[in-house]
């Protein structure tokens, strides 16, 4: 019996998005690829508020986050880290050899714009990587007031792991000048997990050509060169690509103000579920508009809880992230659910939990 996933990634897909993937596949050096390819653009662009190129990864999120530091730093990259994945892009910079510094605060607060202009006054980086959404804890990091702040050092390029956000969220990548923003599609696009997107801006391309290469297979210089021939480097995810395209059209035909709304609408419904009977994990006035960490104040076990789900209603969540384990666990309200189905799942909690 399949468990419908409240998740923070993989989310649940829909079952004419699933269906997508066995359109009958097209070469990738074919005509009908590069129409299929040129679909995606402008949706895709539409979606990030962007005139960039975006590029599609054969890869998880990850792998945009490696394409991104090896590709895009010259002098030092400095690491906002304030949760598991901002810490991961850091192990990230450090593997590939990219000269860094990791800059990391308390995990249950968000990172501040001032915070921010410190560490760049020392004039030492060229580029910074921030994750807007931190999945780990459900906190949400000022993307666009820390962004008017990279913007004042005209050298610095800043790199954003949007990963759960995207899609969900308000993204104006344009607008707040970034030059590198990713996600993995099985967050807030409710697709399958397997392929990553990543918006790159012109003087990011400029940079990336100047980089001697660190990497063959993530390497933007020839993303772009096939790009401009609406096509990827090696052989890209077929079927994914046919459900991303739908689901793109999908998600315009919703509107995207509308979806953007929806996620807050859910994430208002979460929060007070959560408020009233534990309490919230990140800090107040950052939590994340499309999961929620919740503070496990009562003691319950939480692994009794995620299995009884599971077993008896089919439906998952997800235990708290590494260290806060059992001390928090991750209800996502993201992609295509819905304000119902986000109901449901808090009044099946309460009666698992007596409450
Ligand atoms: C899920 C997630 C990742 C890692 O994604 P993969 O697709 O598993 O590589 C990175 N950053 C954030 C914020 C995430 O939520």
């Amino acid at each position: 019996m399949h468990k419908r996933l409240f998740t923070p990634g993989p989310t649940e897909v829909r079952p004419e998005i699933l269906k997508e993937l066995s359109t009958p596949q097209v070469h990738h050096r074919s005509p009908e690829f590069s129409k299929l390819y040129t679909e995606i653009q402008p949706k895709l662009q539409k979606l990030m508020y962007t005139k960039n190129p975006v590029f599609l990864f054969t890869s998880s999120s990850t792998g945009a986050m490696e394409a991104a530091v090896t590709n895009l730093v010259v002098k030092r990259c400095l690491n906002l880290v304030n949760g598991a994945f901002s810490k991961r892009w850091h192990e990230i910079t450090v593997a590939n050899g990219v000269p860094c510094d990791a800059f990391e605060i308390d995990w249950e607060v968000a990172l501040k714009p001032q915070m921010v202009d410190e560490q760049l006054q020392s004039g030492k980086y060229d580029a910074v990587t921030l994750v807007f959404n931190e999945t780990s804890t459900g906190l949400m990091n000022p993307l666009r007031e820390i962004a008017e702040v990279v913007n004042r050092y005209p050298d610095v390029f800043l790199l954003v792991d949007a990963v759960s956000a995207m899609a969900g969220v308000k993204i104006e990548t344009d607008a707040w000048n970034i030059d590198f923003v990713l996600a993995g599609v099985q967050k807030a696009f409710a697709l399958p997990a397997g392929l990553a997107v990543a918006s790159v801006s012109e003087r990011a391309l400029s940079r990336a050509q100047a980089v001697p290469p660190r990497s063959y297979y993530f390497n933007l210089t020839k993303m772009h060169k096939s790009h401009l021939k609406n096509q990827t480097p090696s052989t890209p995810a077929i079927p994914h690509l046919f459900a991303l395209n739908a689901q793109l059209d999908d998600m315009l035909d919703e509107g995207l103000d509308e979806r953007f709304a929806r996620h807050e609408a859910m994430a208002k419904i979460v929060q007070s579920w959560a408020v009233k009977y534990f309490d919230i994990y990140s800090e107040e006035g950052y939590w994340s508009k499309t999961l929620t960490c919740v503070k496990n104040t009562r003691g319950i076990a939480v692994a009794d809880l995620i299995s009884t789900l599971a077993k008896d209603y089919n439906l998952r969540i997800s235990n708290g992230y590494g260290s806060i384990k059992e001390k928090t666990f991750r209800i996502a309200h993201m992609g295509d659910t819905q304000l119902d189905e986000i109901e449901g799942l808090l009044r099946v909690i309460e009666t698992v939990l007596n409450l």
